[in-house]
């Protein structure tokens, strides 16, 4: 995020939001730096949500429509019909599952990452999982078990990647605490803002196939 800051004749401190990427601070003139910077870490949370948000926007706009199209690695394939025609059924319930199985059944991609970065990174697994959660895209339990969001097949490949050094990295640590994050950083240096298109993903998540 390339925060502007713009000093000039006001009484008052703004901060607007351009795009996802930018944001413009007016500021009094005779306002320290100190000051500034102390207002922008006040509305850091509120900037991070709402840039998430515009960034969603910008990248799918209007046509990332999962209920219409089928998508892979974040890239449009084809129709949902062109899936259902082959099973020869037209109610929505029936669609969305085989939507869901067609998600499904590309799981082995994800299968596959996971031995790969495993394998580079020696960070260890048991056993992998699908899982069709609307809250969260992976876990890792304390038996070593990881589970992954099937759903993660639709996104960006690098998305993909970060959810998997993630929840490896659970591997070592049980925790969020810096010293996860850090080992996170490794494997995956341009995490935070993996974290943040992520999060505008989030209405991925949320779809309910089923
Ligand atoms: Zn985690």
């Amino acid at each position: 995020m390339e925060i502007k800051i713009i000093k000039e004749k006001r009484k008052t401190i703004s901060l607007k939001l351009l795009d996802s990427a930018h944001a413009v601070v007016k500021a009094p003139i005779r306002m320290s730096d100190a000051k500034i910077n102390e207002f922008i870490a006040e509305k850091r949370n509120w900037l991070d949500k709402a840039s998430a948000k515009l960034l969603a926007r910008e990248t799918f706009a209007d046509e990332f429509d999962l209920l219409h199209f089928v998508y892979l690695d974040g890239k449009k394939q084809f129709k949902t019909e062109e899936l259902a025609i082959d099973y020869n059924d037209f109610s929505p319930s029936k669609k969305n599952k085989t939507i869901m199985n067609f998600y499904l059944s590309k799981f082995e991609q994800l299968s596959s990452l996971v031995e790969d970065v495993s394998n580079k990174s020696g960070l260890v697994y048991r056993k992998l999982l699908p899982t069709n959660s609307v809250r969260v895209w992976g876990t890792y339990s304390s038996e070593r078990v990881m589970k992954l969001n099937f759903k993660l097949v639709i996104l960006p490949k690098e998305l993909q990647y970060y959810v998997v050094v993630h929840e490896l990295c659970h591997s070592l640590h049980f925790n969020h605490k810096p010293k996860f994050w850090a080992s996170v950083e490794k494997l995956c240096p341009n995490y935070k803002e993996l974290k943040k298109q992520l999060a505008a993903f989030s209405f991925v998540l949320k779809n309910r196939f089923v």
